[in-house]
């Protein structure tokens, strides 16, 4: 399993692009990178990911949907389908998102043309897509919505992806049924809504069989033990 940082700070890094890691040149976990740039950048072009996973929506981790979709519906006459999946309430978060973006005309063309399809998934739900098995687990980051962390497994790699979090017990699931995580780690002292450092310890000395990537940086600061993501690195899994 190839994965490629296409962002990797936190909301306000003043030093890296914001949430969106591509999964095998398939597969898009966030989209809050500039994809229409970046996406290009590493040689894949927009119509080829046939999935988005959004884990909540901040502006930060799902934004840049509004330009893939309409980069992809105004450029790519033959685009194939595709299929977004995310939190409860993402199909009205979609069509409200593509409404102020490019008004409401544009975006019932673009969603024909495109055959978007919508997945709304909870803690445990499970789904297939372009050939991964994704599960779902609940974070504890805002309470403005549902925030998930998802689990994608395909040849034995079985990678968790935290979106946002503070510590809690769907992230400790989401890290036990995962062989490499990528986690967030914003803070450099524990805060509220993120993980800090100390907490990004902790969970590894409590899930020492797992490789952690960390992103959604707060700092440049590495941590032993860790890979420390940066924009446009590219990783091959198992590690
Ligand atoms: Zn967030």
């Amino acid at each position: 399993m190839q994965v490629i940082f296409l962002g990797s700070g936190a909301a306000f890094s003043p030093t890296a692009y914001n949430a969106s890691i591509l999964v095998d040149q398939t597969l898009l976990l966030d989209a809050g990178a500039p994809l229409c740039v970046h996406l290009p950048k590493v040689g894949v072009p927009l119509d080829r990911p046939a999935a988005v996973l959004i884990s909540h929506f901040h502006a930060d981790h799902c934004f840049n949907l509004a330009l893939l979709i309409a980069a992809r519906h105004e450029l790519f006459p033959a685009s194939p389908p595709l299929a977004i999946l995310g939190p409860r309430g993402t199909e009205d978060w979609l069509r409200q998102l593509l409404d102020l973006a490019w008004g409401e005309k544009f975006r019932r063309a673009a969603w024909e043309h495109l055959a978007l399809t919508v997945q709304e998934l909870d803690e445990g739900r499970g789904a297939e897509v372009a050939g991964y098995r994704v599960r779902a687990f609940r974070m504890a980051h805002v309470s403005t919505w549902t925030c998930l962390g998802y689990l994608l497994e395909k040849d034995g790699v079985r990678l968790g992806y935290t979106g946002d979090s503070a510590p809690c017990p769907g992230l400790d699931a989401l890290v036990d049924a995962s062989n490499h995580v990528i986690a967030e780690m914003t803070y450099a002292e524990p805060g509220k809504i993120h993980l800090s450092r100390q907490e990004v310890e902790g969970l590894m000395r409590r899930h020492p069989a797992v490789r952690f990537i960390l992103t959604h940086r707060g700092s440049d600061q590495p941590l032993d033990g860790a890979v420390l993501a940066r924009d446009f690195l590219t990783l091959d899994l198992p590690l």
